[in-house]
């Protein structure tokens, strides 16, 4: 299908938006009129540049407060609405969006906002135009679109027809399921947004926190599938207005929105039993490989791995790089390419089950490739950058051809970290809800909804991404930005199979725990109802611990080294989640 994107969703120019648009590889744009206004360009110089970019103009949008008026109030209207369908003319857009009149509606009766609009209909014929009628949510009198439909049904006119937005409809909790009764003929439009769950009132949600498909909490593939069926065959088109997308690098956001996009149409066909999808198919990974952590000089972290039970494996025959193992859990420490660097987080390897697939599905989402030089000795790597920067690498199922590079081969370890548990990644808040749709739309992995922690110096926002069986859990973060000087921590959890005996081993080597307050533990006790005897355990070996209804969980931190420290956890029975509620002590515990 073609593919559009209104330029409300993007930042700067009028022209940077179209040059970012066509780079990113969509088929057209609908021009919102304020960019238009804004622009330096004539309307003839802005269609000879979609022209040159092979972009085509698919929508003239918005036009407000048409129909439900009086007499003097119409005939104003109706010159207004002429002097755009010229503009049009100029530009050479066809349809044009009419939405329910929100402020000057006088008159609550379909067939008067039904005459009004053939009498607009009429007009348009003259000057080649169609009119699509949406329904706004906050519509003064038509708010939903099976009365935006009944309405362009009485209207019975050619050139009048609908514009379905699935904001407008999902964010009211109206069924899409009616949308296939309609003739698709009669669909002139389809814009796509998603949004978060929020409760507030819907214009502000509308306005400022539209997501890209796939990022919040719509069901937008079903929703696109009913239209669909309904026989719609115009472009799909993103509407999206978020204040993060409006500051954010022009050609980036292009990209983001249109990975969106072909994510959507793959899905849609999906559910409408199309045998012919749009991206290869793979399954979630189903573990980690490997962990990377990069700085100049990484002995500190070193010392850590060795006090908490990892043995070194080896130096890399080739590179400044080397593996350090303990049960199932590998971590590279890599100094190449690192002047200046503190320890952080780059690169994380995930066992899928074929790592072809999984490189051109990255590749079909136009997600950036790693280049690393490797050696011709070497096992290539398929790499893909994540949003944030981070490397993420498609190991095989079981091969780890790879370690074979380093040093030959020490036994396993036998010592209390059996496995890497999860990655807590920190993200750049305005990459955040780009990174969502990377790891769902990349990887496959299914996004919880998200969380707020309270941390030292403000809100974290959090979202767990996570394979079906939970071999892959991805903490994804968002600190305030309050102090450039010290980036936000992010962190390794390493599954053991008893934390408290794992943390008197790294006692036994010389590693103090990050220290936990008394007051936790008081509140601990009296919340859990807790055995003193268990609670003097946990407190004197600084271990935090949580419950629910599944099961129990056991967690003790290290100290940070640059950007990175390490948990040991423990999930007793089916405890899924991730100590929550000792989140916010143990920010406060790191400040200190
Ligand atoms: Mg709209
Ligand atoms: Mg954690």
């Amino acid at each position: 299908m073609r593919r559009s994107v209104a330029t409300v969703c993007l930042s700067g120019s009028l022209a940077e938006k179209m040059h970012a648009a066509a780079a990113a590889g969509f088929d057209g744009i609908e021009v919102f009129e304020p960019d238009l206004v804004a622009s330096e360009l004539s309307p003839e110089e802005i269609r000879s540049l979609a022209d040159r970019l092979g972009l085509t103009l698919d929508l003239y949008q918005p036009f407000r407060d048409f129909e439900g008026v009086g007499d003097d109030e119409l005939a104003d209207n109706m010159r207004r609405a002429e002097a755009k369908f010229a503009v049009m003319n100029r530009l050479g857009i066809d349809t044009i969006l009419v939405c329910s009149n929100v402020g000057t509606a006088t008159i609550d009766s379909d067939e008067v906002s039904a005459a009004q609009l053939r009498q607009l209909g009429d007009l348009a014929v003259r000057y080649g135009v169609r009119i699509a009628f949406e329904a706004l949510a906050w519509g003064r009198h038509i708010d939903d679109y099976r009365r935006s439909w009944r309405v362009v049904q009485l209207a019975d006119h050619a050139s009048v027809g609908l514009c379905l937005d699935s904001f407008h409809i999902l964010s009211r909790g109206h069924d899409p399921a009616g949308i296939e009764d309609i003739p698709g003929d009669k669909i002139f439009f389809l814009q796509l947004a998603d949004a978060p769950a929020l409760s507030m009132d819907v214009l502000s949600w509308s306005r400022h926190h539209r997501l890209f498909p796939g990022e919040g909490s719509f069901d937008l593939p079903a929703f696109v599938a009913h239209v669909l069926r309904a026989g719609y065959t115009g472009p799909l088109s993103l509407e999206v207005f978020n204040d993060t997308f409006r500051q954010t690098d022009v050609e980036r956001t292009a990209v983001h929105a249109l990975r969106s996009l072909v994510w959507l149409e793959d899905r849609a066909r999906r559910v409408m039993g199309e045998d012919t999808p749009l991206l290869t198919d793979v399954t979630a990974p189903t573990g980690f490989d490997f962990v990377e952590v990069k700085a100049e000089n990484t002995s500190s972290i070193e010392v850590l791995l060795g006090q908490l039970g990892f043995a070194f494996r080896g130096r890399h025959r080739s590179k400044p790089v080397s593996l350090w193992v303990a049960g199932d859990a590998r971590i590279v420490l890599n100094e190449q390419h690192a002047r200046d660097l503190a320890p952080h987080l780059s690169a994380v390897g995930l066992r899928v089950a074929d790592v072809a697939s999984a490189a051109r599905r990255a590749s079909e989402l136009m997600a950036p490739p790693v280049h690393r030089r490797t050696y011709a000795s070497e096992v290539p790597l398929q790499a893909v950058e994540a949003p944030d920067g981070t490397q993420v690498f498609f190991g095989g199922p079981t091969t780890m051809a790879w370690t074979e590079e380093f040093g030959d081969g020490a036994d396993k370890m036998t010592g209390p970290v059996t496995a890497i548990d999860h990655v807590n990644m920190a993200q750049p808040w305005q990459y955040f809800d780009e990174a969502v749709l990377f790891y769902t739309s990349v990887l496959e992995l299914d996004a919880h909804s998200g969380v707020e922690v309270a941390g030292p110096r403000g809100l974290v926002r959090s979202r767990v991404m996570s394979s079906p069986d939970n071999g892959v859990r991805l903490p994804l973060n968002v600190a305030p930005a309050i102090d450039e000087s010290a980036p936000p921590a992010q962190h390794v959890a390493l599954l053991c199979s008893d934390v408290r005996e794992a943390v008197r081993h790294a006692r036994g080597r010389g590693l103090q725990m990050l220290p936990v307050p008394t007051n936790y533990y008081d509140d601990l006790e009296a919340r859990l109802g807790l055995d003193p005897s268990f609670r003097h355990e946990l407190e004197e070996l600084d271990v935090m611990y949580d419950r629910d209804g599944n099961g129990e969980y056991f967690n003790a931190y290290t100290r940070t080294v640059g950007q990175v420290f390490f948990e040991l956890v423990e999930r007793r029975t089916g405890y899924a989640g991730f100590g929550a509620t000792n989140a916010p002590v143990r920010m406060a515990a790191q400040r200190r």
